[in-house]
């Protein structure tokens, strides 16, 4: 599948990028999309994905594709 991404040398789904970001699993994610940002830690690529981890809460999660990086927009 084209949506899929390489994070940390592994290739993750959306939802598996989603549950990488949350910590815990996710109940659906959208595609997988570059974020225009380098990261803080290691000033790599970050992809950034949109999920819900409950019915009534979504998110925007953004990833580090090369070490353990990872925010949310949740205040
Ligand atoms: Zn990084």
């Amino acid at each position: 599948m084209a949506e899929n991404r390489v994070v940390q040398g592994r290739m993750v789904t959306p939802k598996k990028l989603a549950e990488l970001i949350e910590g815990e699993s996710v109940m659906d994610a959208e595609p997988i999309e570059d974020a225009d940002r380098e990261c803080p830690d290691c000033g790599g690529d970050v992809i950034t994905v949109g999920y819900m981890p409950s019915v009534t809460e979504f998110v925007t999660g953004y990833k580090c594709q090369d070490c353990d990086w990872s925010e949310t927009d949740r205040d």
